[in-house]
């Protein structure tokens, strides 16, 4: 079963010295040779963007691709709450080791220690080159950078531009990518989607895409391949990422070889507009910078039918602040989330009849302390979403809120220089597994993916390109018409005439998306996930006799492009359900009901589970061989995780 040796490069030495030191050991590429070399970036938000940037700026021959009409639409855009850095601007006890331990600990123990605190180490330079960049940080009236606080720490060392900072560090990253535009070492590809990746003696050398304005099938050639393809979280079909965010690109490539770590590790965001009727296709989010002012409260009788600003103080019950007296509202995620549902389970959820399934988060006495007019300055546009969506004034009344899919921590494994199992195929941002472990805590995703691409794959990258031998290829090669092949029969199964009583494939997504939401979501048992094992091969045959696509080959067509990804996803959720069924503990995201402590918190074994899954492909109707990076907590002692 644990065959392959994964090995993750971690280099030797004491932690603080590590990343120098490797930094000093790697190759590098002469400049006068850089333009010799040709990267692909799958990509454009935060991670691909601030990696061409670089690349780009080091000589490198960058072409970028991304799916949207423009970079900056990458999904990036939608963070809201802000970034991470470990600047200690406040004076607060914050540090780069104490960014490194909440991180660990965020992520209940399930990170690799080495990763975390070069991102810990790397996270104040992030700050000062955005600033450099012209991204405009919220200020205090001095000047200097102004902080909030968010999940799972107890310092202010969130960075943000109020609740759009995805936004401006993606337009930041996209004016230095705009640079290299200009300089001609940055080429991007707007409407092509990578159906495949293509592997050449065993290294990563290309890609297939699919031009989606025309339908033209193309081969891409470089010495190395960079996804930075986002996360996977709408196999819930549900989620707060955009519509189009799919699994396509990273399973591709794991099924060509790259080892794919913790597929189950979801994040289920606390404090989301709760879903509202079967046929909503989206949900929102609601930025956990809210947690910082907003406080979370249900009805302390389940039969109060009142409205919230008719039930009295000592009516109310402040779960989280009663829960967890030392981190209150501002638990981390998972946590949090879990015990809104335990109180909807109990009956005292508020919201539409007869589910409930929402509870308060209430501005009132932030309001009554720092007046509307601060409120509004923190979290304006929040408020102004909220409104827009459910008609409900939250200056005057409590969001509801509930927990949504929001984040994946799983994703390809990837070892220190971030480089997959497949050589020369590198994975940054949100597609890879690396640092968040069982649970990410908020504003750290941003931190993570722009420490990828503006920090650490310029280094990295070079030395492999600079290690590398390479066969002189063209895209003529075999393995590149017999990808395109594949890709091409993929696209005509799914346009062949289906079988009578065909539906579209949002459908099929649907289905599975309440199979995966209500067995591999929040909770998760044993008997739940077999069950959702056998009914998934069943769901993904329909979906192969049945998706009616409409439209054809070789012009705009979006029925094409969903139906492409949901297909993957019908694949993928496979994996998923594995993956959580095999870990028999509860840790971070993963809530397994059978492993909880007397309080219903997650119990984690550490015994048997501190370490990475990584699932290898084995064929179509193979089990996936499960391979295990053990995890080694030198610095951060393993314990029971507690925010009270
Ligand atoms: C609503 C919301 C708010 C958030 N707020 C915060 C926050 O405040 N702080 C924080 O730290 N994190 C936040 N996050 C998480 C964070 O935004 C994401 O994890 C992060 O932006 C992901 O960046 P990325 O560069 O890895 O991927 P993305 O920004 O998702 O970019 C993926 C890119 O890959 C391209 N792509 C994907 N597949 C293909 C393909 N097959 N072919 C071609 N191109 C492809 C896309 O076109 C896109 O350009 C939030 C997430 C959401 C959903």
């Amino acid at each position: 079963m644990h065959g392959m040796q994964l090995d993750a490069k971690i280099p030797s030495g004491p932690i603080e010295a590590k990343w120098d030191q490797h930094r000093f050991a790697l190759k590098l590429v002469n400049p006068a040779n850089r333009r010799k070399y040709d990267v692909i970036v799958v990509g454009s938000g935060l991670a691909g963007a601030s990696a061409a940037a670089s690349l780009g700026e080091l000589g490198y021959n960058v072409k970028v691709f991304c799916f949207q009409d423009s970079p900056r639409r990458a999904h990036s855009i939608a963070a809201q709450g802000g970034i991470n850095a470990a600047k200690n601007y406040q004076n607060d006890g914050d540090s780069v080791f104490r960014l490194f331990y909440d991180t660990v600990k965020g992520g209940d123990y399930r990170a690799r220690e080495a990763n975390v605190y070069r991102l810990a180490q790397l996270s104040p330079l992030i700050i000062d080159h955005c600033v450099a960049l012209g991204v405009p940080f919220a200020r205090e009236y001095g000047g200097v950078l102004s902080n909030r606080s968010f999940g799972g720490a107890q310092v202010a060392r969130t960075f943000y531009s109020r609740g759009q900072t995805g936004q401006q560090l993606l337009l930041g990253a996209y004016a230095a990518m705009s640079r290299q535009i200009a300089e001609g070492r940055v080429q991007v590809l707007p409407r092509r989607e990578m159906l495949d990746l293509v592997v050449v003696d065993g290294q990563a050398r290309g890609i297939i895409t699919r031009d989606l304005v025309h339908g033209t099938i193309e081969r891409h050639l470089g010495h190395a391949v960079v996804l930075a393809t986002g996360g996977y979280a709408n196999v819930y079909y549900l989620s707060t990422n955009a519509k189009a965010c799919n699994v396509t690109a990273t399973y591709r490539a794991h099924r060509r070889g790259a080892l794919f770590a913790n597929p189950c590790f979801t994040q289920i965001h606390p404090t989301c507009v709760p879903a509202s009727g079967e046929y909503q296709s989206k949900l929102t989010l609601m930025s956990e910078s809210l947690r910082n002012d907003g406080r979370v409260w249900v009805p302390r009788d389940a039969s109060d039918k009142r409205a919230p600003e008719q039930i009295p103080e000592a009516e109310r019950d402040y779960y989280l602040e009663r829960r967890y007296p030392s981190f209150g509202n501002l638990v981390p995620r998972d946590v949090a989330s879990r015990a809104a549902k335990a109180e909807c389970d109990a009956g005292r959820g508020v919201g539409p009849e007869p589910e409930r399934r929402g509870v308060y988060l209430d501005f009132a006495e932030a309001i009554g302390r720092h007046g509307r007019e601060t409120i509004r300055d923190r979290y304006g546009n929040l408020f102004e979403m909220y409104e827009r969506i459910t008609a409900d004034d939250p200056y005057r009344t409590p969001m509801k809120i509930y927990p949504a899919p929001h984040y994946t921590m799983g994703g390809l494994w990837v070892d220190y220089n971030l480089m997959s199992t497949i050589p020369g195929l590198f994975v940054l941002g949100e597609a890879n597994f690396s640092d968040h472990g069982a649970n990410r805590l908020g504003a750290s995703a941003l931190m993570q993916g722009l420490a990828d691409g503006y920090f650490v794959i310029p280094y990295t990258l070079a030395d492999y390109l600079a290690r590398t031998r390479y066969a002189a290829i063209d895209t003529q090669h075999a393995a590149f018409a017999q990808v395109e092949t594949e890709v091409r029969q993929r696209l005509d199964a799914l346009l062949a005439p289906k079988q009578q009583g065909g539906r579209n494939p949002d459908h099929y997504h649907r289905q599975l998306g309440r199979l995966m939401w209500d067995h591999c979501g929040m909770a998760r048992n044993e008997a739940g996930l077999k069950r959702t094992l056998e009914a998934i091969p069943r769901l993904r045959e329909e979906y192969r006799h049945g998706v009616n696509v409409t439209g054809g080959p070789e012009q705009l067509n979006q029925a094409l492009e969903r139906a492409g990804r949901i297909a993957d996803f019908f694949e993928f959720a496979e994996l998923m359900c594995l993956d959580a069924l095999e870990r028999r503990e509860s840790c971070g995201g993963h809530f397994r009901e059978e492993y909880q402590t007397a309080e219903g918190e997650a119990l984690r074994d550490d015994e048997h589970f501190a370490h990475v899954s990584a699932w290898e492909y084995r064929g179509e109707g193979e089990r996936p061989v499960e391979h295990r990076e053990l995890l080694r907590f030198e610095r951060v002692p393993l314990t029971q995780r507690s925010y009270k």
